[in-house]
């Protein structure tokens, strides 16, 4: 029997609708503008050939109704909504879950420029809210996925307007990575992109799955 030096971490997880189960989570893989629109707003061009992919760790995930806290060392926080894949045995897309891909916008931007890695912009503690599991196969392409800022909408899209469909980008990621139960893809998101304060109340939508909806919490302490 392992004699472990400090006790384990706890096995990251997300709640499944209608399950008492949960689904332990590994790692969190992302697409970046993976939506026409949000592309150009980020600058780039969307007609490029193949997904991009950056990570988030598993323990990024704040799940459970829980509120994140607001990150060090940010002074532009921005939500982006996300469709998010769950994988099972042979990278089978087993179910579908509503997240939000916080962002520090400043330190991603210098990255940017620097062509520095995006871990700090991207993979921070907290960063990655995420809602229930619904489990199956998904809803159909025309469903909406929309998130609010205090009831005022940013962003709105329909999952149709993917560059990548949710099948080709477990394939593309599939040619990099050995996929499999525990992983996470979030998918991308659309265009409006914009600020998240603390106090701020989040709600995320992608029509057919468990919503998710938070209150951006204080600073870190
Ligand atoms: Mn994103």
């Amino acid at each position: 029997m392992t004699q472990w030096l400090i006790p384990p971490p706890e096995t990251p997880s997300l709640p499944i609708v209608g399950s008492d189960h949960r689904y332990a989570v590994r790692r969190i893989l992302c697409v970046g503008q993976n939506y026409a629109d949000h592309a150009r707003e980020m600058g780039a061009d969307p007609d490029r050939p193949a997904p991009f992919f950056f990570s988030k760790p598993a323990m990024a995930l704040v799940t459970d109704g829980r509120d994140p806290a607001y990150p060090s060392m940010t002074g532009n926080l921005h939500h982006e909504v996300e469709l998010v894949l769950a994988l099972g045995e042979g990278a089978a897309i087993i179910g579908m879950a509503v997240g939000c891909d916080l962002t520090r916008r400043d330190l991603q931007a210098e990255a940017k420029a620097r062509g520095r890695p995006w871990d700090a912009a991207k993979g921070f503690d907290q960063s990655a809210p995420c809602g229930a599991l619904t489990p199956g196969s998904g809803p159909e392409a025309s469903a909406g996925i929309r998130l609010s800022v205090n009831g005022e909408g940013r962003q709105s899209a329909r999952l149709s307007d993917m560059i990548w469909a949710s099948h080709e980008i477990v394939e593309q990621a599939a040619r990099l990575w050995n996929l499999g139960p525990g992983d996470l893809i979030f998918t991308g998101t659309p265009a409006g992109v914009g600020p998240v304060r603390t106090g701020d109340r989040v709600e995320a939508v992608v029509e057919g799955l468990a919503p998710l909806s938070f209150t951006m919490g204080p600073p870190w302490t």
